[in-house]
């Protein structure tokens, strides 16, 4: 009878060691298929303006010397935007693996957020301007935290420049400051064509792009939300997102004042 109750325990014993071990797989499964993903992702990324530069110089090549002056400069021109392309995309690329929670190294010092707002919109206005497109700053109150100053302006900077690109012509931005004794709490709110809601939950995801066209013609990687997101996570903090199609988009993010490792 000892026996059997010993058989029966090792039993359960193995059959959760079975389930314990299939989950893990499942997990390690998951991480793989979005490590090819995303490997995927890149290469086609970065093959894109390759291709059209390949295009552009064979055919500059075949015409040799007998090229017009007027199409050589244009497709020169072609050549050095898709290089410019080509550099934005490495470079997001770069500070979205810096910002990988396990290597990300933070430089935290006190900082004043009302002006680091400030800084950023000033930054952003020209931009804004071009489309007549309204900057607005509320600040509720005087606000000073302990962050990354570089990764956080990088994180609110594409906020706001998503609110000023995915607007309407005349359209405004309102980005507001308020804080209470633990968090910060930074909004941006914008009169844009808004996020269909069946997107919502991808927008964060590297080269997640709602309207791949619109993305690419503003010079978009569709890796500026995934940088957000990651530089809120590392200060442990939290992005939520609201949005209606057609009528503007909500960006809530909420920080720490003060830091912990
Ligand atoms: P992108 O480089 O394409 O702007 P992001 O990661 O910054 O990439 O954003 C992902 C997608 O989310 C964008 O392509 C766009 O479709 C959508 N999006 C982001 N912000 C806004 C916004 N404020 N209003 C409407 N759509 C937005």
């Amino acid at each position: 009878h000892e026996d059997e109750m010993i058989s029966v325990v090792g039993c359960t014993e193995v059959k959760n060691m079975v389930t314990a071990m299939n989950e893990i797989l499942a997990k390690a499964q998951v991480l793989e298929n979005s490590r090819q993903e995303f490997v995927s992702n890149v290469s086609h990324e970065l093959k894109t303006p390759m291709t059209s530069m390949k295009v552009l110089a064979d055919s500059l090549l075949q015409q040799g010397e007998t090229v017009p002056a007027e199409l050589y400069r244009e497709f020169m021109n072609d050549i050095v935007a898709e290089i410019d392309r080509e550099n934005v995309i490495i470079s997001d690329l770069l500070s979205l693996v810096k910002l990988d929670k396990k290597a990300a190294k933070l430089e935290i010092s006190s900082v004043n957020i009302n002006e680091l707002l400030e800084m950023i919109m000033k930054r952003l206005k020209p931009i804004a301007g071009q489309r007549n497109i309204e900057l607005i700053l509320e600040s509720f109150r005087p606000v000073t935290a302990e962050i990354d100053e570089v990764k956080l302006t990088l994180a609110l900077s594409n906020l706001i420049e998503n609110a000023i690109k995915y607007n309407q012509d005349d359209g405004w931005v309102r980005v507001s400051l308020n804080a209470d004794h633990k968090y910060f709490y930074v909004k941006v709110a914008d009169s844009g064509v808004g996020i269909p809601e069946d997107c919502q939950g991808q927008v964060f995801e590297r080269f997640y792009r709602v309207d791949k066209a619109r993305s690419r013609e503003t010079g978009g990687t569709g890796l500026g939300l995934a940088i957000t997101k990651n530089a809120v996570l590392v200060h442990n903090g939290e992005i939520k997102l609201y949005s209606k199609e057609g009528e503007g988009t909500t960006f809530t993010v909420r920080i720490p004042l003060k830091y912990q490792a």
